[in-house]
């Protein structure tokens, strides 16, 4: 695989813990950011677009696309499959975008074998209790499926300190506000900006090379 010029940012949460809300609105305040559309064997929920927010295919078309080495990672959760693809990705990498994986944490290991570099952020509820009255909120799951959901989050969350960053949701804008600033700080960073201010600096008779 050729040296990737782009960021990887993974975003891992629990289920429950708002981060496709989180995530969309980062989206908006950080035009420049681009999501990585998942391939998954999953039926549409109502409201979903395929090529939009998933691209819905069957089984066989996703072992096809196993076999043929299609995905950066791969994984099953609660009972479907999710796919990253590699084309896409490095393509958008080698055009220096700044990629976003909205991932489960196995797919997140895997990424992070492949791409050390990746930058992970875990979405941390306030509680377990917390959690689970937005899972129950929802009031589309049932019961078995809340107790599966709130047992893997603790399992989940026993891996926090893997992540790079941590966002807390408890209020929404204060961790839209957090989430944002991890992009923004690392966009600041000298490595980043000597690049992007050249002219500026040259002007200011910085030499840099
Ligand atoms: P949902 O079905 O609710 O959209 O997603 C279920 C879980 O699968 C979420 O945790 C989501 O982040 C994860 N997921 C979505 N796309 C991928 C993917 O490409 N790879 C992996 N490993 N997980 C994914």
């Amino acid at each position: 695989m050729t040296k990737a010029v782009g960021n990887i940012y993974i975003v891992v949460a629990p289920s429950g813990a708002g981060k496709t809300s989180l995530v969309a609105a980062l989206l908006q305040a950080e035009p420049t950011v681009e999501l990585s559309i998942s391939y998954t064997t999953r039926h549409a929920r109502s409201g979903e677009v395929d090529g939009q927010h998933y691209h819905f295919v069957g089984h066989a078309e996703f072992q096809a696309m196993i076999e043929g080495q299609d995905f950066l990672e791969y994984a099953e959760v609660y009972g479907n499959f999710y796919g990253t693809s590699v084309r896409w990705l490095q393509s958008r990498l080698e055009q220096g975008r700044d990629i976003l994986l909205e991932i489960d944490w196995q797919g997140a290991e895997q990424v992070r074998k492949v791409f050390p570099e990746a930058i992970g952020i875990f979405i941390l509820p306030p509680s377990i209790e917390e959690l689970e009255r937005r899972l129950r909120g929802r009031g589309t799951d049932s019961e078995e499926v809340i107790l599966r959901r709130l047992a893997s989050a603790r399992s989940e969350i026993d891996k926090v300190a893997e992540y790079d960053y941590i966002v807390v949701n408890d209020d929404f804008e204060r961790a839209k506000g957090d989430l944002v600033s991890i992009f923004r700080a690392r966009r600041l960073r000298a490595a980043v900006q000597t690049l992007r201010l050249a002219p500026a600096l040259a002007r200011m008779g910085v030499q840099h090379d």
